[in-house]
């Protein structure tokens, strides 16, 4: 299997959002060379940054191809997620599992058949246990959030494989020579393949599956079952619960019928048992943070799962559908028919337990206050008041994002205030340093920006009032210009305004209006052509218009005019010249 990582960034696709920064629950994504890819050490495998770019640039390693290949010469036996129930929504079982078969793979079993065996090791091991609190492991995500965030709380995950681990096993031990391949929605379970190849040799997912139907042209509404189109080697029964919220505890707990029982949740053992479930990232990472106060509360199991509503919601699930929805879906077709009762013995005496304990535990990096101090200030702020904890940047906060920029996986140009102050101050300087008049309107028109120049053409009035008020911002441009309409000609048309000569009074001008935002913002340059340098540009250009059309002249008749005609050229050429030179001169001495 392959063991590139699970999750890629398409590099030319990031835009630079951050929005996977944002979503991320452990901020596992660097910025480089404009774009965020993700950090496999950090990373839990979760998928919400697949789930929410924007651009399509969070990509998921596509394994079908090897799937393919495999296909020509393996048995490949499926282990179906029990979350088919709310994907394949309203198709009969046995197409599902002829559909599988019409493609190539030798038949289908139910991953919720290692669920089933999961929650019998589990409520046996926490039987065993001390009073505390403890976690399920059926969710490789939340099991790599544990074991990497919180190692301190590591030992409280159950030390047994997960269903899919744990039904790869089982089949492995049924069908010795098959390959198993597991399908569902799921990101993380990709990467227990690297761990746990022994067992499992492929994961899929439910998107794969479409796309390999769809190219091989199977559909399962056309699909003819045949009478040997069941599930193999039996069938699951509330194992198929796993994919919701409390789908494990229903597994676990058989019978609640005291008072105090239903308090507790326990099982009508001695020694009460609380039951809880929660699904969702966030959820999680509170309650590791509460961890330490929960454990003198007695016993306490929690069945955790990152996906928020369950597996249902995973990743890679192709129906988009509520979590009220697919959960009635899963709990009216969760069968409890009696099974073979030789199977279901060889299912239970299979070891399924296992230690985590190759996951690396994430170091957390201590920073000192100064060093985030000079974090701070290499994106421009230097006091409290400067952090505005916008979270722009994808960061909760300034200083999450300043430790970011110290350990090297953000930018300083993620910081928007910072940016848009470079972007302010360098405009400014434009502004200021432009020998026309500058002015920049919204669709109200209002001034919102203005240079010097500019109040200097309109005369002393306007001068006055940029004293007071730099910029002229807000100000009325119907008051202060005349030819203000040509402003809202280009703020309703869109189409720019290039060059026009405005008399007003003894002045003349030449005005350029252009959209900065389409039907939003406009932006007007106003020249004075009474101004000296204005008037040199103006013989420039117009000498150059000459020259320009003379020439087409000059070409067409060439052979009459002989000598004449470059005479003429060289004429013309040499006032563009002398002009040219003034207006070095005229430069030099400013
Ligand atoms: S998969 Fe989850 S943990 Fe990994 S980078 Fe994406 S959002 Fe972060
Ligand atoms: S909740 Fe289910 S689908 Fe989501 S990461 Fe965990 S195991 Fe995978």
């Amino acid at each position: 299997m392959n063991k590139l990582s699970s999750i890629y960034t398409e590099k030319n696709n990031c835009q630079d959002c951050y929005k996977c920064v944002k979503n991320c629950p452990v901020k596992a994504i660097k910025l480089e060379d404009n774009s965020a890819s993700v950090i496999p050490e950090l990373c839990i495998y979760c998928g919400k940054c697949t789930q929410v770019c924007p651009a399509n640039a969070k990509k998921v390693r596509d394994d079908l191809p090897v799937v393919r290949q495999a296909l020509k010469k393996e048995k490949i036996i499926v282990s179906l997620a029990p979350s088919y129930i709310s994907e394949y929504e309203n198709i009969e079982t046995n197409k599902i599992i002829a559909a599988f078969k019409e493609a190539g793979f030798y038949g289908v079993s139910e991953t919720a058949l290692g669920a089933e065996k999961v929650a019998l090791e589990t409520k046996n091991w926490i039987d065993r246990q001390e009073n505390g609190v403890y976690i399920s492991s059926c969710c490789p995500s939340a099991v790599l959030l544990i074991n990497k965030y919180y190692p301190e709380h590591s030992s409280a995950v159950a030390p047994i494989l997960s269903p899919m681990v744990a039904h790869a096993k089982f089949l492995k031990k049924i069908y010795p020579e098959a390959k198993v391949l597991f399908v569902g929605p799921c990101i993380a379970k990709k990467e227990e393949v690297n761990q746990f190849g022994e067992y499992i040799d492929y994961v899929l997912s439910f998107k794969d599956i479409k796309a390999l139907f769809e190219d091989i042209g199977i559909f399962f509404e056309f699909m003819k079952p045949a009478e040997e189109d069941v599930f193999i080697p039996i069938r699951a029964n509330k194992g198929n619960l796993y994919p919701i919220d409390g789908g494990m505890l229903t597994c676990m707990i058989d019978s609640i019928n005291s008072d105090i029982d239903r308090i507790n949740h326990n099982s009508n053992k001695k020694e009460s048992i609380r039951y809880m479930t929660f699904s969702g990232v966030k959820n999680l990472k509170e309650i590791m943070r509460d961890f330490d106060s929960m454990k003198n509360s007695g016993k306490t199991f929690i069945e955790v799962m990152t996906c928020d509503g369950g597996c249902i919601k995973g990743p890679l699930a192709i129906s988009n559908k509520s979590s009220a929805s697919k959960r009635l879906n899963v709990l009216d077709k969760v069968s409890v028919e009696p099974r073979n009762e030789e199977m279901l013995s060889k299912l239970n005496e299979l070891n399924i337990s296992t230690k985590y304990d190759f996951i690396k535990k994430i170091e957390k990096e201590e920073y000192t206050l100064n060093q985030i101090y000079e974090a701070l200030k290499m994106v421009n702020k230097k006091s409290e008041a400067d952090e505005l904890n916008c979270g722009g940047c994808g960061y909760d906060n300034c200083r999450e994002f300043a430790k970011a920029l110290i350990a090297g996986k953000a930018e300083n140009d993620m910081c928007i205030s910072y940016m848009r102050k470079i972007a302010q101050d360098k405009t400014n300087i434009l502004l200021k340093k432009m020998p026309s008049g500058i002015v920049i309107v919204n669709d109200k028109l209002k001034v919102v920006d203005a240079n010097k120049n500019f109040a200097d053409i309109l005369g002393d009035e306007v001068k006055m009032i940029f004293e007071a008020n730099p910029g002229l911002y807000g100000a009325d441009v119907t008051k202060l210009i005349p030819y203000h309409n040509l402003f809202s000609q280009v703020l309703e048309t869109g189409v720019d305004i290039i060059e026009q000569d405005i008399r007003d009074g003894e002045h003349y001008f030449t005005l350029s209006v252009f959209s900065v935002q389409n039907h939003n913002l406009v932006c007007g340059i106003i020249k004075n052509l009474h101004a000296p340098e204005v008037r040199k540009d103006l013989v420039l250009n117009r000498t150059k218009e000459v020259i320009m059309e003379n020439m087409k002249v000059v070409q067409q008749i060439a052979f009459l005019l002989g000598e004449n005609a470059s005479y003429t050229e060289s004429m013309l050429n040499s006032i563009l010249e002398s002009h040219s030179n003034d207006k070095d001169e005229l430069t030099n001495t400013k």
